[in-house]
């Protein structure tokens, strides 16, 4: 076990803050978790996978796991067109989407190009473009380190909703994910069932296609093609962080009641709103509808303003972006100003998607 002090982690998080850990190690194989246990002496560690997820307000006194877990392997049933692909926490997700399609494993091309490790996606249920993880997923391997056991914990374990899971809960306070594995397609063996629906998706693909001059082709779309056109939308609309430090989305978007969402939409004319799919099988909820944050934002007049170097980006009021010296806790002060419009003008309570640290 590498155990490294004072280190700078301004490189270990996309939103480029300045802040430093006291002691960090690296995991790189699972034999070092019982050396880190007993480092660890009981602390709650700070687990850091790629950093886009996190906004680190101060320096960090706990101790930090990098983790760094490498790994794929995979297994066709031969008796379907399902293949099992077991992936280390620490291997880059839009690595594995890409490989995956280079393998001809379907499933994952929506989720091209989000930032972060494998071991992260189960946390927030990461998702775009109509997919999320909880789609394709199937167990996640875990390592609790205040116990020294270990746990496979199924989708149903794993509690997933949007933007959420189990592992956001005070009782995974102390879990590792050492690995995932994930139910995917192999899409040689049959027809595609590609997630076209969502936004400008579908444009996007016929655009592509027509630009290869392909656009009279009859050829079903492949999913190498939807993660080409997810990959196109993302890099026009998003901010790259190794250029403007971000963290992608800083708000979940609100889901309220329907009845609620309906009288907004009468105050706020051209306010969107989509029904949820009930995750509640009581239904003692009723129904529910999502609104998108990024308007309210908008509405409430933050879109492109900056406080100093901590600013909304012009294009994606959604997106909270470091223009270069900003600090965590000017990001985090914008952040509640943007909250407390948000609540003083349309009564609702924006939720902050990263880790603030
Ligand atoms: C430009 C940009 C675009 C983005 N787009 C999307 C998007 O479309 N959809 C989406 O859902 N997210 C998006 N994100 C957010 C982010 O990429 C994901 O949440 C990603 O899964 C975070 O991975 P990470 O390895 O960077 O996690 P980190 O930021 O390092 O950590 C995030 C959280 O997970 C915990 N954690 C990390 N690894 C482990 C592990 N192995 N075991 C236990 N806990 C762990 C950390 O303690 C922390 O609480 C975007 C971010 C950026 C910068």
């Amino acid at each position: 076990m590498k155990l490294r002090t004072n280190v700078d982690l301004r490189t270990l998080n996309t939103f480029g803050v300045a802040a430093w850990a006291s002691q960090l190690v690296d995991l790189e194989h699972e034999e070092q978790l019982g050396d880190i246990r007993q480092w660890l002496a009981g602390r709650t560690a700070l687990i850091l996978g790629g950093g886009s997820n996190l906004l680190f307000t101060r320096d960090l006194t706990e101790p930090v796991i990098r983790v760094c877990l490498p790994g794929k392997s995979y297994q066709i049933d031969s008796s379907s067109d399902v293949v099992r692909v077991v992936v280390g926490a620490g291997e880059s997700w839009h690595g594995l989407v890409m490989w995956a399609l280079a393998m001809g494993f379907q499933g994952l091309e929506n989720l091209a190009l989000i930032p972060g490790t494998v071991g992260a996606a189960p946390i927030q249920n990461i998702g775009a473009y109509g997919a999320e993880l909880a789609d394709v997923f199937e167990s996640a391997r875990v390592f609790d380190l205040a116990h020294g056991t270990w746990l496979t914990l199924d989708a149903q374990d794993c509690e997933f909703n949007y933007r959420d899971s189990i592992f956001k809960q005070a009782r995974a306070a102390h879990w590792l994910i050492c690995s995932v594995t994930l139910r995917l397609r192999h899409h040689a063996h049959g027809d595609s069932e590609l997630q076209l629906n969502y936004g400008d998706l579908r444009a996007q693909v016929d655009a592509i296609r027509e630009a290869k001059g392909l656009g009279s082709s009859t050829q079903a779309i492949c999913p190498q093609e939807v993660a080409e056109a997810v990959i196109a939308i993302r890099t026009r609309r998003l901010p790259d962080p190794a250029r403007l430090g971000n963290a992608g989305s800083f708000f979940a978007n609100p889901i309220i009641g329907s009845e609620r969402a309906l009288e907004l939409q009468a105050r706020f004319p051209g306010l969107p709103a989509y029904p949820v799919v009930s995750t509640d099988p009581s239904g003692q909820h009723g129904p529910t509808m999502k609104l998108p944050a990024a308007w309210l934002i908008e509405r409430a007049g933050w879109k492109g303003r900056r406080q100093g170097d901590a600013g909304v980006h012009t294009d994606h009021a959604l997106v909270l972006v470091n223009h270069g010296g900003a600090s965590g806790q000017q990001i985090r002060r914008l952040a509640e100003e943007i909250q407390r419009d948000i609540r003083k003008l349309f009564g609702l309570t924006l939720t902050i998607e990263p880790r603030v640290v």
